[in-house]
């Protein structure tokens, strides 16, 4: 690795996902290519998202990537917060469009123009409907994965009776998120709603699940909305209820998007390189032959035996046979954050083991041949909840609680720089108005990342004001 991620955590992230080949730079500003290691990650987190949807009775469909600018000024929260991010297409086949076409940020609104046809009575409810989907935000600054201006993403829109049932699957899925990014992605996220000035363009109110990543900043790793009446009033979806009356339905939206794939990396990543939770790794186990293999075919033949093996498990493996350097080939898996090694030469074999190292571990262990299958199912269970733990220790080390005011903060940003120490995370009261939220932003870039459902104290004074606090809330500097 060139950079290091203690000096510099920015440069480290793109060394480490240049060298993993995860992803490549394109000539179109903020837009990447997925590269297969970078867009498996995005598969396996698709597979795990879309079968808790489907569990949960929801279903794909596809609406277009083009949004008529007409249908944004219908809502005007919207298209105020959306706007300054539109790309725009107003040419086809050498004529001028008569409406400028949007490429879709989001697709409340083309949605909404279908669901006010699709919904007339209480029998068509709810309408529980997901698509996966590229998405494009012109965002001022970009950093790959984290923020992009095209982006992979899926999209939940779903309509129902009363706020009662809107708001229920609001949390429904906000938790999903939550358990799926902490048992695949093995990343501890606090759930908590998003406060006003930090609401979805149009939502009534945001929750969000909000991850610490290695250098302490936070990210939004996935929010759901519940969007009162706002979109079915602005694209009159309607149903005739029960008495036979008219009645706007309430309506959700939720996402999580190939932000999560940066997350994985920012939260695990080592000077070493990428580290993987197994769950997501595209290759969970690479065997490599060491000591004078080629002259020894049997070590390729035992090789090739765990490699059958573990492929009857289930279990992604590679066998490297190139004719790189045995020690070259561990950097280089290093590098990509495979969870499990698998080393085998003469010596070994003699003795009837192998050698297994996990990537995040410092030792190798000796394992028995007959058995080596089991151990390293085995060791990669143990590695996926081991990852979880080390970031949920992590982000306790850095989350403060002492900080009350922001004079404390300011001291606070200042000591962890002296002490070679990242900010982290404070706990923090607040008393609702917008105007102190500002304050602590332009004077220390902490932002509120959320009110955390189940915070680890509360706090009774506003940090900025000093005045009684309505909320505990998080603050951090986040991508
Ligand atoms: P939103 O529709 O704004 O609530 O966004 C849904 C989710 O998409 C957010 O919680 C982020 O995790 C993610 N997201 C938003 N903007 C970007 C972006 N520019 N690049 C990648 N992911 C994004």
């Amino acid at each position: 690795m060139t950079n290091q991620q203690k000096n510099d955590f920015t440069s480290w992230y793109i060394d480490t996902i240049q060298k993993a080949d995860l992803m490549d730079y394109t000539p179109v500003r903020g837009c990447i290519a997925f590269k297969p290691d970078g867009y498996e990650i995005w598969e396996h987190i698709q597979a795990e998202m879309d079968r808790r949807f489907k569990e949960t009775g929801h279903r794909n469909a596809y609406f277009p990537m083009l949004i008529p600018e007409s249908f944004f000024e219908k809502e005007k929260d919207h298209i105020e917060g959306f706007s300054p991010e539109l790309p725009w297409v107003t040419e086809a086949a050498g004529e001028k469009l008569e409406e400028r076409l949007a490429l879709r940020p989001t697709s409340e609104t083309m949605v909404g123009h279908l669901y006010s046809d699709w919904i007339k009575s209480y029998r068509d409810l709810p309408v529980l409907i997901n698509q996966w989907a590229n998405v494009f935000r012109w965002e001022k600054k970009t950093l790959p994965f984290i923020r992009t201006s095209e982006f992979l993403w899926q999209e939940g829109h779903t309509a129902h009776v009363d706020e009662e049932e809107a708001r229920a699957e609001t949390m429904q899925m906000l938790n999903i998120y939550k358990e799926v990014v902490e048992e695949l992605l093995a990343i501890p996220v606090y759930d908590g709603q998003k406060t006003p000035s930090e609401r979805f363009a149009g939502a009534v109110d945001t929750y969000s699940i909000e991850a610490m990543m290695k250098d302490g900043k936070a990210v939004q790793a996935g929010t759901s909305h519940y969007l009162g009446t706002k979109f079915a009033q602005a694209f009159d979806i309607k149903y005739l209820n029960k008495e036979n009356k008219h009645e706007f339905v309430h309506t959700t939206s939720w996402g999580t998007s190939t932000r999560l794939i940066g997350s994985v990396i920012m939260v695990h990543g080592d000077e070493q390189g990428l580290v993987l939770p197994p769950r997501v790794a595209p290759t969970q186990v690479v065997l490599i032959p060491v000591g004078p293999w080629k002259k020894n075919p049997e070590i390729m033949e035992r090789l090739d035996k765990i490699y059958a093996e573990l492929k009857a498990k289930g279990i992604r493996v590679r066998l490297d046979d190139s004719d790189q350097s045995p020690g070259y080939k561990f950097n280089e898996w290093e590098l990509k954050g495979v969870p499990v090694r698998v080393e085998l030469g003469p010596r070994d074999l003699e003795n009837n083991q192998a050698i297994i190292k996990a990537r995040d571990e410092e030792e190798k262990i000796s394992v028995d041949l007959p058995t080596i299958a089991d151990c390293i199912e085995g060791a990669l269970n143990t590695m996926q909840t081991r990852l979880l733990d080390k970031a949920r220790a992590f982000r306790e080390k850095h989350s403060h609680t002492h900080v009350d005011s922001l004079e404390q903060l300011t001291q606070h940003i200042t000591d962890s720089t002296e002490n070679g120490e990242i900010p982290g995370w404070i706990l923090a009261g607040w008393c609702g108005d917008d105007a102190c939220e500002k304050q602590v932003k332009e004077k220390t870039k902490f932002t509120t990342r959320n009110i955390p459902f189940n915070p680890p104290a509360t706090k009774s004074t506003c940090i900025n004001c000093g005045t009684e606090a309505k909320y505990t809330v998080w603050f951090s500097r986040a991508y």
